[in-house]
């Protein structure tokens, strides 16, 4: 469109905007204008919408109107956490000078103003727009291209959270991005943007839930990465800091680059690097998360998950410590029995717990109010929070120093980690902080009386003026005779008199000499000033802000102390959140009665008594039926290198699922060093996990739900180890019963003979039960039903065995399906039955040579053998086909053969 020429030029202030908008073009920009953050244009017809609020219009630009929104600057986090939790991204560009200074510039001079941040997903710090118990990490992703082992790429992961300064690094190849980002769990994840172009990671990253935000390649720069972090850092090489790859280096450096961007002019204190090194922890990937339901319920909620379940912590970082090490189960024993020495500890010394956990639950976050503080957005009661987690920390020293039996070396380690606060910047911040503190330091006051001879001083004359005030409304009132005279403030007069209308032009008149400056009329009263007032005014605004000036300097100065401490005030918050989870973790096993596990490197994973421990609660809690607890045992047999497969076969709700997932719960507890719900528990070091649901469970939508679970399926057959566990979950259900028992059939074979994963497989055809004869570590094993009076009781208990039948008819009953509907479907079942002992499954297991020989002989004989039945069954689609089509099929298929 033309643009129209007749139109008046925009306002200076027009003029600023859009300057200012046209260098953040893809965030929404909060432009402050005195207590507001307005947005124009496209901007606020955006906010307006997300937010709810009110779209006004300001002015004219082009001839057009201009559309405008705003929001209370006080109540701006609410309206942040709303927008970043739609998606967008918030430049918030504040005034860089007093009002005043641009009056005096004169003429159409507007007040400087300036971005001084940019709000993201992953890069937020105030309390509000956090969860206490959740890291809120940004991920950045660097690639480089064909120089894995196998030709293929590696890729480096850089995470960091700057509202508690960690930072970590990790190389991972393209196959195992998904588990590792799946155990970030970031907010916002950074990648240079050929990414989306790329053929492979386009999909994936667009198909991510987690915001993703590309960037220059320039960001990823990897020969200038390790400068850019030595720079950050402060330091001359980056040998101090310890080694990294190239990748790593130029993922950090992108990461780094990313704060700085939209951090503008503060540094969050970032620690050191820390560099995971590859099989440091249990591989577990988005699905398998999703489907134990370790964070969040399948339908999303943090109830009823693992972590709700087994969370006892009394402090946020305790509670994000947890999480991260049910994100990150170890695969180092050592390091296992480590956290579960110092579990133990804390189950022994059950007195020394409770008043540790009374000290901790009083204890503030200090890693948050730290970064607050360092990025200048903290307050007086963030100082305070230092304060506390320092007094907290000293506490605990003295408590645990004292305890009867040996601390666990984790406890000891925390416990000199506290020991080196630094007790003088304590000792300051106690006596400098009143008791009672404002939430921002420009509301004043936060100094306790005593501290500063000179605030008190300023403070002394502010409060004398005051008093002189309220004495002059007395004086006032029987000099002029007027009872209802009132002295009263607001922002615009200041101090002034306030008289009823009838009595004010007296006032005016010659009996008061002037004395009475008149300033507004209202309706029904009249106000004016004296010298007098005016005088007294001055004096206190001065001395107000004289004490507002001493305050802020006192707060910058124990603010300078805190960052020259932040180093130890670190590794105190992070032994606080130490102590916390084993702490919990010992409350928790005392609570469950849950036992030490046995972990170690071997291939071993032998449950006794083992348990659900979300089902186990909430049995209880619903004060139905104790939980029926079970053993397992997939341990590799003798000196094998391969551990067993159990089969399990049983009726519906017979307690299946549930079975299958406390041994994975129960290997994921073990590894993150807790105890686990069992009698006894001895685990080989599982690397990954997997578990997969049949279709007809899976609540993924869009996609074919079958499809879904092949590609899953297969996910698991291509990365499984002889180190992993393997839980499927009526694999192949989502499609023909032949289909599905094919493909359930050949992926055992393929897990047992392939694979040679310890495993736990719930299937519901009988069928499969036969393939233990061929396969030596394959076992059977069903859930024991009775069965009385035609109807079904379930015992949930595992035995070894294979199920006679599925008793689906008397599950159906009991679900309430009218009684003929019942007995018809017996009929039917019958005949169904009769047909079976002759249909072609029933005999498979003499008929098809062993997967390995089957393997062998396709990839020997080339070309393929002439496969008769093979083009017949192409053309069949059994979704489209009524009953009677398929037995037609089926006879012909017969025929072929
Ligand atoms: P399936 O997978 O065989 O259909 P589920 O594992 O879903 O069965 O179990 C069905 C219900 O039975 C569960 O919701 C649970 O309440 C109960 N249940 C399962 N296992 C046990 C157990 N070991 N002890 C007590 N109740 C159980």
């Amino acid at each position: 469109r033309e643009p129209d020429i007749s139109a008046p030029r925009p306002t200076p202030m027009m003029e600023q905007y859009i300057e200012i908008k046209a260098a953040n073009p893809d965030s929404l920009l909060f432009y402050r204008m005195g207590d507001f953050y307005e947005m124009f244009f496209n901007d606020a017809e955006i906010a307006s919408r997300a937010l709810g609020i009110t779209l006004t219009k300001r002015g004219k630009h082009l001839g057009e109107d201009i559309p405008m929104c705003g929001v209370p600057v006080h109540a701006a986090n609410d309206y942040l956490q709303k927008l970043i939790s739609l998606g967008h991204r918030v430049a918030v560009c504040e005034q860089t000078e007093d009002p005043a200074e641009a009056k005096k510039r004169g003429g159409k001079s507007v007040v400087r103003r300036d971005v001084v941040r940019l709000v993201t997903p992953g890069t937020l710090t105030e309390e509000t727009l956090l969860e206490a118990g959740r890291n809120n990490f940004l991920a950045a992703i660097a690639r480089a291209r064909g120089v894995g082992a196998d030709g293929g790429d590696r890729l480096a992961i850089a995470w960091i959270d700057i509202s508690t300064g960690d930072f970590r690094l990790a190389e991972t190849e393209p196959l195992r991005l998904g588990a590792d980002l799946a155990r970030i769990d970031p907010r916002e994840i950074l990648v240079p943007d050929s990414f989306f172009a790329d053929e492979a990671l386009g999909p994936f990253f667009r198909g991510l839930p987690t915001p993703v935000t590309p960037l220059p390649g320039a960001f990823f720069d990897g020969s200038t990465a390790a400068a850019r972090l030595a720079a950050y850092f402060k330091v001359g090489t980056l040998d101090g800091l310890g080694s990294f790859t190239r990748i790593e280096l130029s993922a950090a450096a992108a990461a780094l680059a990313y704060v700085e961007k939209t951090q503008i002019s503060e540094r969050p204190p970032l620690s050191r690097p820390i560099r995971e090194s590859e099989g440091a922890v249990m591989l577990v990937d988005a699905a398998t998360r999703a489907n134990l339901e370790l964070v969040r319920t399948l339908s999303g909620e943090r109830r009823g998950s693992l972590l709700a379940a087994i969370d006892r912590t009394v402090t946020g970082p305790g509670s994000r410590l947890l999480a991260e090490r049910l994100a990150s189960p170890s695969t180092d024993p050592a390091l296992i029995d480590r956290r579960l020495d110092a579990v133990a500890f804390m189950v022994a010394e059950g007195g020394l717990r409770t008043k540790v956990r009374e000290v901790l639950s009083a204890a503030p976050d200090l890693a948050r109010a730290l970064s607050r503080l360092s990025l200048n957005r903290g307050g007086p009661r963030d100082l305070a929070a230092i304060r506390f987690g320092l007094d907290a920390a000293s506490r605990l020293v003295a408590m645990l120093s004292a305890a009867d039996a040996e601390l666990a070396d984790d406890l000891a380690d925390a416990v000199a980690a506290l020991a080196d606060a630094p007790r003088d910047l304590a000792r300051e911040l106690a006596g400098a902080l009143a008791d009672e503190l404002p939430l921002l330091k420009r509301d004043g006051n936060f100094v306790r009386v005593g501290y500063d001879p000179d605030l008190d001083e300023t403070r002394a004359l502010r409060d004398e003026s005051r008093q002189v005030i309220a004495g002059l409304q007395g004086a006032y009132a029987t000099e002029t005779e007027i009872k209802a005279l009132k002295i009263r403030h607001n922002n615009v007069l200041g101090y002034f008199i306030e008289v009823p209308q009838q009595h004010g032009e007296r006032l005016l008149g010659a009996e008061f000499a002037g004395r009475y400056i008149h300033r507004q009329t209202m309706a029904g009263a009249m106000r004016f000033i004296t010298t007098e007032l005016a005088e007294l005014e001055a004096k206190i605004a001065s001395a107000g802000d004289r004490s507002l000036a001493i305050e802020l300097a006192i707060f910058d100065a124990l603010l300078g102390h805190v960052i020259a401490a932040s180093e130890q005030i670190r590794s105190i918050g992070a032994a606080l959140a130490a102590i916390d989870v084993a702490s919990a973790l010992a409350v928790l096993a005392e609570g469950e009665n849950y036992c030490r596990p046995h972990v170690d490197r071997s291939l071993a994973f032998a449950i006794e008594g083992g348990r659900h421990p979300v089902v186990e609660q909430a049995l209880r809690r619903d004060g139905g039926a104790a939980f029926v607890a079970n053993a397992s045992d997939l341990s590799a047999p003798g000196e094998g290198d391969a551990g067993l497969i159990w089969l399990i076969t049983g009726p519906n709700m017979a307690g299946k699922s549930t079975f299958l997932r406390q041994n994975g719960l129960i290997a994921i507890l073990a590894q993150i060093g807790a105890f686990v719900p069992a009698t006894s528990a001895h685990i080989g070091i599982v690397d990954r996990l997997f578990s997969r649901v049949g279709a007809a469970d899976d609540l993924a939508r869009g996609r074919s739900t079958f499809m879904v679970e092949m590609v899953e399926t297969a996910a698991i057959l291509n990365q499984a180890t002889n180190r992993s566990l393997v839980i499927l979950d009526e694999i192949g259900r989502g499609t023909a019963t032949f289909d599905g028992l094919s493909i359930a059939w050949a992926a055992i074979e393929h897990l047992h003979e392939v694979n040679r994963s310890r495993g736990l497989f719930a299937t519901h055809y009988h069928e499969l039960t036969a393939l233990s004869q061929r396969l030596d570590r394959l076992e059977n094993a069903t859930v024991r039903v009775k069965e009385w009076n035609g109807d079904v009781v379930f015992l949930h208990e595992i035995v070894p065995g294979a199920a006679d039948r599925s008793y689906g008819i008397q599950v159906a009953k009991l679900a309430g399906l009218p009684a003929s509907v019942v007995a018809r479907a017996r009929d039917v079942l019958s005949h169904l039955e009769e047909t079976d002992r002759k249909s072609p499954a029933a005999t498979l297991i003499d008929d098809l040579p062993l997967f390995a020989a089957a393997v062998a002989k396709q990839a020997s004989v080339a070309p393929a053998v002439e496969d008769p039945v093979g083009p017949a069954l192409d053309g069949l689609n059994p979704d489209e086909m009524t009953p009677r089509e398929a037995l037609e099929a089926l006879y012909r298929l017969k025929a072929v053969r």
